[in-house]
């Protein structure tokens, strides 16, 4: 097993404990994306807040976050590591883009060549993200629109997945509104991604039973990761879905967070549910229907563990 490549640098998996796998605590998005879907809500800057929700994350149990975000959506390198050096919590940030509709009018994506693409991620992960103090990236974060995959997010995968083979680094996804989960495998298979460094993310926006056992069944990783968020699938739906994997077998791939990417989703801020929501009440929400302790363990500790692991190339 590699190594776990946080924002202060590198450790051994055994020290990660236990983690939120997607998470935002510096973003500054797109001007368009803050017109449509909530104005200063979606700023996260002030760091002092993160930090303070950091600590209530730490007092429920929590010991490492991976931070999901991309220059499109304001990556804040020199941030993440500044938290991590103040609140001892392990921050692991990401390189790659998310999907068209946050790098529109911010990245050109489209316009530029995959060896940029994979080049750029390369320098993150092995050498510093650029204007940082020597921060590396540990994730590689991709995606595809909803219902679709474009073609300059077709490209952007298979970029992704190059850089992974390159480096050990794993990935992982975002789905719009948990759309084409099984499109975005076909694609991983096809440009010869390792399905264990792979999580295809956001599932829980759209709980279709076949397409979750799928996905399981295919090895790859699933990322259960907008847990509280009421408004997109109803929480006892979401726990009954994951009992359902966990009875199949498939308690190695599943890994939780809660996408808390508002100020008012953070406790911090006055909001809710805030991090200590996952650890004090879904979690033993899990346990009361049954799925055991060892299983509820390996999803914020073990797989994670293994997961952001880079495998030795
Ligand atoms: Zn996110």
């Amino acid at each position: 097993m590699g190594k776990v490549h946080t924002v202060g640098g590198e450790i051994d998996p055994d020290q990660l404990g236990v983690t939120y796998c997607h998470e935002h605590l510096a973003t500054m998005p797109g001007q368009h994306l803050l017109e449509k879907m909530g104005g200063d809500d979606l700023i996260l800057e002030d760091m002092a807040k993160s930090a303070e929700e950091l600590e209530i994350f730490k007092r429920a149990g929590g010991q490492a976050v991976v931070d999901c975000t991309t220059t499109e959506y304001g990556r804040g390198a020199d941030k993440l590591a500044g938290l991590q050096r103040d609140t001892g919590v392990n921050i692991i940030c990401s390189t790659g883009h998310i999907m068209e509709g946050y790098w529109r009018g911010v990245e050109d994506i489209a316009g530029r060549s995959p060896e940029s693409l994979l080049d750029e991620m390369l320098t993150d992960l092995t050498d510093a993200i650029p204007d940082s103090d020597g921060v590396r990236a540990g994730v590689i974060k991709l995606g595809s629109s909803k219902d679709e995959v474009l073609p300059e997010e077709d490209k952007m995968i298979r970029a992704g997945v190059e850089a992974q083979k390159r480096t050990g680094a794993p990935i992982q996804t975002h789905t719009t509104a948990g759309t084409i989960p099984l499109e975005q495998v076909r694609i991983f298979d096809d440009a010869g991604a390792d399905p264990e460094h792979t999580m295809i993310g956001h599932l829980d926006r759209r709980l279709d039973w076949d397409d979750h056992l799928a996905v399981a069944k295919a090895g790859y990783r699933l990322g259960f990761d907008c847990i509280s968020k009421e408004h997109y699938q109803p929480e006892a739906q979401r726990i009954e879905f994951i009992k359902r994997l966990v009875e199949e077998g498939h308690e190695d791939q599943i890994m939780l967070s809660g996408d808390i990417a508002r100020r008012s989703y953070m406790t911090a801020y006055g909001g809710g549910p805030g991090y200590s929501y996952i650890l004090w009440r879904f979690i033993p929400w899990l346990h009361q229907v049954g799925v055991p302790e060892s299983a509820t363990r390996k999803m914020v500790v073990d797989n994670p563990k293994a997961f952001y692991a880079w495998k030795d190339v």
